[in-house]
């Protein structure tokens, strides 16, 4: 069935206007886009970031001929100057882009990798118990072989047009000049004071003056604009293998606390792990959802699997056609049902052997569906399903995967759509909002403690362990960045920050938007409820306003997190335009913008025109 077309009368007239007026072949500058904006329609190309002045760099990309990967690393460059205690090259991510000129989505797996020094026993302590997880992030033990550095020459090679120097020259211009900072980087910064005090440079790059920064002040990062400056003179070779690769390794090895400050564990990372790092191409996952592909980071990301295997038991049930709560009662129950099997299956693909194909089966989902009850939630944690390719309905129930817990606020996400249809949906972090912590003196950057996403301890001894640490190991993520297609034609892109719950958020936004009809910019703002297979559902308190008395009369308990996720993502609309969106509220508002903006203000964008929301899938 081909994707369904709305008669967009109003804006299609305004973007007939907008294409006469310069179109999104022109090379004319961005129109300024300062402010921060949950919604922006137009054409020539869209930008989603948590932040305006990255969606900024990205849009001119845009606008002066770059196509969606170049636009995606600068704006991710910006980004490690604007949102250093999330992002930078000093951690991973993964890069998912779909290329409108083959029809095909590629990934790059730009996670980090265990040193090769490092065995599965690294975050037991001397009497063989998990060491406390703060202990495992302020270490050097924790920092893994940075992946983004190299993610960024990988996008630009593969499906770029631009070198690097010219990429990171928004990046350059942010840190030498500097941003301002809001109430967001201040409360991170203040969040973090405490572990960026135990280090020098940390304390000295973070806390200017040994306070923490002002709203409204000026935040600069000279020894990060140097760092680039580098990597646009030479590559990135001196990052893996030059004076860069000294330094961090150096640094790992001993980490530089503050005078008077407890020493921490050092780190294993050796000059070998940065010569040997790799970011490869990886097959995206792909599942069908009512009519239309949605492509996800495969393993060592959970994100594709997990949100895969959601939907596709999703589509056993007719959403569309259900009020809200009972389509809310299936999203938490089918993915406390992922969850579990994620939990017992995922982990990097090289070291075990991830039954990717089975968990993403439409047979397997169906089995899967069979547990959900549409009166009662099913006990939490429910049992991991068994995808071994022979499916009844409703097999014999095992023994309880272990759930997972509140998640932070920490990483990124980015999404970019040009105007030739290209898109990139990128996910980057270092973990932990703040990372391990430790700053490379000097040099401007925070490095991850990416590698305390591993399994400390083996849970249940009957059951292999996926994601043990292991020598040049990836650990596993929960990132998903996701690409929707309809007939291989682009129809969205999304993504979001926040650990284990990204997959949730990302699940969500797709349900809110396909079966419950909610434009993109209100899907992403609608209140998040998280289910990772634990005893109680994570919730905004806004969800339980909204929900929570009729989904505990379903048998759901609730624990209040105050913020899920930081989403945004960017949408193909009939008629030739683009839709950009990013959070209203969360985290301090993230920034959606166009090169060519055809309605103005929020305001005079209508977010309750029907228009927004073009009908997407089968019901
Ligand atoms: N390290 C997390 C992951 O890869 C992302 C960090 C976060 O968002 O909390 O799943």
């Amino acid at each position: 069935m081909p994707r369904p077309r709305t008669t967009l009368v109003a804006l299609t007239a305004l973007t007939a206007g907008a294409l006469a007026a310069g179109g999104p072949a022109s090379a004319a500058p961005a129109e300024p886009s300062p402010e921060e904006r949950a919604l922006a329609v137009g054409t020539g190309g869209a930008v989603a970031t948590v932040d305006a002045d990255a969606t900024r760099v990205g849009l001119e990309v845009l606008a002066s001929g770059g196509n969606a990967a170049d636009a995606a690393v600068a704006a991710a460059a910006a980004l490690g100057v604007t949102e250093p205690y999330s992002a930078g090259i000093g951690g991973g991510g993964f890069f998912v882009y779909y290329d409108a000129a083959t029809r095909t989505v590629t990934t790059i797996d730009g996670r980090e990798t265990a040193p090769l020094a490092m065995g599965a026993g690294a975050f037991l302590d001397e009497a063989g118990d998990p060491l406390p997880f703060d202990e495992a992030v302020q270490s050097g033990l924790s920092v893994g072989t940075p992946g983004t550095p190299r993610t960024w020459v990988t996008a630009l090679e593969e499906f770029g047009t631009w070198s690097l120097s010219d990429a990171l020259q928004g990046g350059i211009r942010l840190a030498d000049e500097g941003f301002v900072v809001d109430e967001t980087f201040r409360q991170q910064t203040a969040d973090n004071e405490e572990k960026f005090r135990r280090f020098e440079a940390t304390a000295e790059l973070f806390l200017p003056n040994r306070a923490l920064p002002e709203v409204g002040s000026v935040f600069r990062n000279p020894d990060l604009a140097e760092t680039y400056r580098l990597l646009a003179d030479k590559g990135v070779d001196p990052f893996y293998s030059g004076e860069l690769a000294e330094d961090i390794v150096q640094t790992v090895q001993d980490p530089p606390e503050a005078a008077g400050a407890e020493e921490v564990r050092p780190g294993l990372l050796e000059g070998i792990d940065l010569a040997l790092y790799e970011a490869p191409l990886r097959e995206p996952t792909r599942v069908e959802y009512r009519g239309l592909e949605v492509y996800g980071m495969a393993p060592p990301s959970s994100g594709g699997s997990t949100v895969g295997e959601a939907l596709n038991v999703l589509e056993q049930f007719p959403l569309g056609s259900l009020p809200e709560v009972p389509v809310l009662h299936h999203y938490l129950e089918a993915s406390a049902l992922a969850f579990a099997d994620r939990n017992a299956y995922v982990g990097d693909p090289a070291y075990s052997q991830v039954p990717l194909a089975e968990l993403l089966s439409d047979d397997f989902a169906r089995e899967r569906a069979c547990a959900i009850d549409p009166d009662a939630a099913l006990e939490k944690p429910t049992a991991a399903g068994n995808p071994d390719g022979e499916y009844g309905l409703c097999p014999a129930e095992s023994e309880p995967t272990v759930g997972e817990g509140t998640e932070g606020p920490s990483t990124t996400h980015l999404t970019v759509g040009d105007a030739e249809g290209n898109i990139a949906s990128y996910t980057l972090t270092i973990e932990q909002t703040g990372g391990s912590g430790i700053t490379v003196p000097g040099r401007g950057f925070i490095l991850n403690n990416e590698l305390t996403d591993f399994t400390f301890a083996v849970a249940d001894p009957t059951r292999p362990e996926p994601n043990l640490p292991a020598p040049g190991k990836r650990p596993r993520s929960s990132m998903a960045p996701t690409i929707v297609l309809h007939e291989g034609e682009p129809v969205l892109a999304l993504g979001s920050p926040g650990g284990s719950t990204i997959i949730t958020t990302v699940l969500q936004t797709l349900v809110n938007r396909i079966d419950r009809h909610m434009n993109l910019a209100e899907a992403i703002a609608a209140p998040r409820a998280s289910q990772r297979n634990t005893a109680t559902v994570s919730v905004e308190p806004a969800f339980i306003d909204a929900y929570g008395p009729a989904l505990e009369a379903l048998g759901h308990e609730f624990t209040v997190s105050e913020e899920i996720g930081a989403a945004t993502g960017i949408e193909y609309l009939p008629g030739g335009l683009l839709l950009a969106a990013a959070e209203a509220e969360r985290r301090g508002g993230g920034s959606a913008g166009v090169v060519h903006d055809v309605l103005g203000s929020p305001e005079a964008a209508g977010p309750d025109d029907p228009g927004l929301a073009p009908p997407l899938g089968d019901d």
